[in-house]
């Protein structure tokens, strides 16, 4: 059992993805309305070894070594990645391989936040693929859907993601979480179509809710509306990320994962977090089934005082 690996998870745009929680829960520089995570608990810019790299870095070589490769290694987790001063080190480890396991890709999902420092520029040096967030472009959107820690400016934010791709040599696709009545009036989606442009990724990614947020009461865009979004910025490089039916990648998608997730509800309706400490997988990991179950309508969320509850449907 490793402490610090999660996955692999088959994932809609990296395929078999193995995870790296690098974050004791729930740490982080924003504290999204929509985090699949939960509230961030530390709300927090500071950067330091928040989990032994030396001990992340024998999982990873004790997990590519026994395993076949997964086809991306991914910094996600429990929080912001690039918070943890050992992500560029993980990087170069994937990204130079070791002897006796295949050299694997690596990606990084993160908020975005903190690319304004150039030390944090440097740590992504080695990434293949970087798929950084940006929900807001101006102040009272970015305040109101990703809930930043107080220090965090906006528009250092946007400079950096420039200065980010204009420099790196790996592949860049910007993610845009679009959540109703919150960051998709006119003015916001103006000011994203500009910040876009500055930015200038390789792609943008429009995405929205799966699961149940942070909070209540928020509700996925549909996917005419992400059209309309797309017809309205008219750029080049925007798709659609569909909404998962991760089944057909056959590899890593576990029917005991899958039973254990549907006998434990069928019991009882459950939390994420009742799923997380019952089957001791992670939250991650989690989300990626409940996403094929509710699709395939096995299950429903409920909402109840405690917060959203899975229950299996007859
Ligand atoms: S969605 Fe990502 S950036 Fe936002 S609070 Fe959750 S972990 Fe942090």
């Amino acid at each position: 059992m490793y402490k610090y690996l999660f996955g692999p998870v088959p994932s809609r745009r990296l395929g078999i993805s193995l995870g790296v929680d690098l974050l004791p829960f729930k740490t982080c520089s924003l504290n999204c309305i929509y985090c699949e995570c939960k509230a961030t608990t530390n709300l927090t810019l500071k950067r330091r070894e928040w989990v032994p790299l030396q001990d992340v870095l024998s999982e990873l070589e004790h997990y590519l070594v026994h395993n076949n490769p997964p086809d991306y290694v991914t910094l996600a987790g429990s929080g912001e990645p690039l918070l943890h001063t050992g992500a560029g080190k993980i990087l170069s480890f994937l990204r130079d391989g070791l002897k006796g396991a295949k050299k694997v890709k690596s990606a990084v999902l993160t908020n975005g936040t903190l690319l304004f420092l150039p030390e944090v520029r440097s740590e992504l040096v080695c990434a293949d693929l970087v798929i950084p967030s940006l929900d807001a472009a101006t102040t009272v959107s970015f305040k109101r859907i990703n809930r930043p820690h107080p220090a965090l400016d906006i528009h250092r934010i946007i400079e950096g993601l420039k200065i980010f791709c204009a420099d790196f040599e790996g592949t860049v696709w910007l993610e845009v979480f679009i959540v109703p009545g919150i960051n998709d009036t006119e003015k916001d989606l103006l000011a994203l179509r500009d910040a876009i442009v500055y930015i200038s990724p390789d792609l943008v990614q429009l995405n929205t809710l799966d699961r149940p947020g942070a909070v209540a009461n928020i509700r996925p865009a549909t996917r005419e509306h992400l059209e309309y979004i797309v017809d309205f910025w008219n750029l080049p490089n925007v798709e659609i990320i569909a909404r998962a039916n991760t089944r057909k990648v056959k590899e890593a998608y576990l029917q005991d994962v899958e039973s254990a997730i549907l006998a434990t509800i069928t019991r009882r309706p459950c939390t994420l977090e009742d799923l997380v400490q019952i089957l001791g997988l992670h939250p991650n990991e989690i989300n990626k089934y409940l996403d094929v179950l509710e699709s395939e309508k096995k299950i429903r969320v409920v909402q109840q005082q405690r917060g959203f509850f899975y229950e299996a449907r007859e």
